[in-house]
């Protein structure tokens, strides 16, 4: 007799949940990925204790049909592609379907989904995995999930939560660079109660960008256009003297997807070049598109990084354009005017 045997559904799922969920912000990532690709206009995040006592995303998107509401926490079942060609051009954020299974495998979660503006829809509740209800209730179109006490089942990885003011300010980050991916989707974002942030959802990125950083900061940013047969890239970069200390003051989207990316960063800081002083970087917002053949989106199962096919032409399209940008301002230093 061997002794390999499959692992069932609910193992195999705390398992992926490892990978996929670390902390309340892989939680909020998904979830607001989800009310994205569900073609919603107003996202409402709020969160209890940085995320650990209670997360809720409610959107106004597409909704989850009652028979399709199990089926979403099923390990691999996704709506977003169905055949290999599909991995291959995706042009949703999600497809991997694993996020609602294995944030139900290590948290309290609540469903409310509805497709129709009738008010009629389905509630799912789950817990460890287990399925506690699935039944009709009234709901107004789109999806309200509500994910309670993470990791309460798995205690060793709850041990590692930092404190609520570090997992608040990772909640931030993910709220921040959505809202700055999407300016035509109106956020909010409270924590125990506190109003955070509010987006206008009008399509405006310097005024998400005011909303983030502050008015004053997102008057200093100059306007940045290009575009080549290969890339086009749109957003907002600071004049060299609105700079951070930190390199989150940068936030590249491909695609309309929030990246982190060496390939990126570099040519933007090879393009300032000296304007820059000794360890600062410019606040920035990069939204980058391009057929999604050219990049492999599959490389992380947080589809934090990428992969680009053509990425010594991407650095160089990057860093002309950001210079463009950069040099067609006259620098002035203030003062220098009046003398
Ligand atoms: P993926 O996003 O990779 O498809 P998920 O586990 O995140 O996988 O979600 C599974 C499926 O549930 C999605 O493909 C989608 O059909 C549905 N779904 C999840 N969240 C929402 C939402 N907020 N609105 C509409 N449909 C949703
Ligand atoms: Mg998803």
């Amino acid at each position: 007799m061997g002794i390999i045997r499959s692992l069932d559904e609910h193992l195999a799922n705390q398992i992926a949940a490892g990978e996929v969920v670390e902390r309340p912000a892989s939680v909020l990532k998904e979830l607001i990925e989800n009310a994205v690709d569900a073609g919603a206009s107003r996202i409402d995040v709020s969160a209890e204790e940085g995320g650990l006592h209670m997360l809720r995303v409610a959107d106004n998107g597409s909704g989850i049909q009652p028979d399709d509401l199990l089926l979403a926490f099923q390990r691999h079942a996704t709506s977003k592609i169905s055949t290999g060609k599909d991995l291959f051009q995706i042009a949703t954020l999600g497809f991997r379907g694993e996020a609602l299974p294995s944030i139900a495998a290590v948290a309290k979660v609540k469903c409310v989904s509805s497709t129709d503006d009738g008010g009629l829809g389905q509630l799912l509740e789950i817990e460890g995995g287990a399925v506690k209800a699935n039944r009709e209730t009234n709901a107004p179109k789109g999806t309200e999930m509500i994910v309670k006490d993470l990791f309460y089942n798995t205690p060793a990885r709850l041990k590692y939560m930092k404190t609520i003011q570090t997992e608040l300010g990772h909640l931030s980050d993910i709220v921040y660079r959505q809202a700055l991916a999407r300016p035509d989707i109106a956020f909010t974002f409270s924590h125990n109660g506190n109003l955070l942030l509010r987006t206008p959802g009008n399509g405006e990125l310097r005024q998400v960008v005011a909303a983030i950083y502050g008015t004053s900061s997102a008057k200093a940013m100059i306007e940045l256009k290009d575009e080549n047969p290969d890339y086009a890239l749109h957003g907002l970069t600071a004049m060299p003297t609105e700079t951070r200390a930190n390199r989150n003051a940068l936030t590249f989207l491909v695609n309309g997807r929030y990246i982190r990316s060496q390939a990126l960063m570099q040519p933007v800081m090879q393009a300032y070049h000296t304007l820059l002083p000794l360890h600062r970087f410019p606040l920035a917002v990069l939204d980058l598109r391009m057929h999604p053949s050219l990049v492999d989106v599959n490389v992380h199962p947080a589809k934090l990084e990428v992969r680009f096919s053509k990425e010594n032409e991407l650095r160089a399209f990057v860093e002309s354009a950001v210079k463009k940008a950069v040099s067609s301002e006259a620098y002035i230093p203030s003062g220098a005017a009046t003398r």
